[in-house]
């Protein structure tokens, strides 16, 4: 895809710390981390997000997670780590170019979870329905 700043740094015109390479992705660090040893799991072929992803790479793409997942936590000695995607805008997707975070987290780090909201339970039960149903469409 022209004009994707993943595309380009897949096909070498911009550089990257490319830290992991599999048959269908690869995974550099981002370069604004939230924590030191952030990093993006990124599909080598230009798929918007995870709706486009195919669900044959499921498998290669739950093992690169895990490898690089796991290494990050021993290089940069971290006490945790969050995967996290961004799917949509309003999801607070900027690159428009399917890809994984990996987050490691410190006991100190002072980053906050979302913030939750209490919900009626008739309310709960309704968006559990709606949700259901689209599920036997697909
Ligand atoms: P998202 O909001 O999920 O689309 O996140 C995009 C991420 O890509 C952000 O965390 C950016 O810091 C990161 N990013 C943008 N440009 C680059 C780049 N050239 N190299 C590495 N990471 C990048
Ligand atoms: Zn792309």
């Amino acid at each position: 895809m022209e004009d994707c700043i993943f595309c380009k740094i897949i096909n070498g015109e911009i550089p990257s710390n490319k830290i992991y390479e599999s048959e269908n992705f690869v995974a550099f660090l981002d370069i604004m981390p939230i924590n030191p040893g952030h990093t993006l799991i990124v599909s080598k072929k230009h798929y918007e997000n995870m709706d486009e992803l195919p669900g044959e790479l499921g498998e290669e793409l739950l093992r690169v997670i895990k490898t690089v997942a796991r290494a990050i936590v021993k290089a940069v000695n971290a006490d945790g780590y969050n995967i996290g995607m961004n799917n949509g805008r309003a999801a607070g997707q900027l690159v428009m170019h399917a890809h994984i975070h990996i987050i490691p987290r410190f006991k100190e780090d002072g980053l906050k979870s979302w913030p939750q909201k209490r919900m009626d339970d008739s309310k709960l039960r309704e968006i559990g329905k709606k949700i259901k149903k689209e599920i036997d469409k697909i």
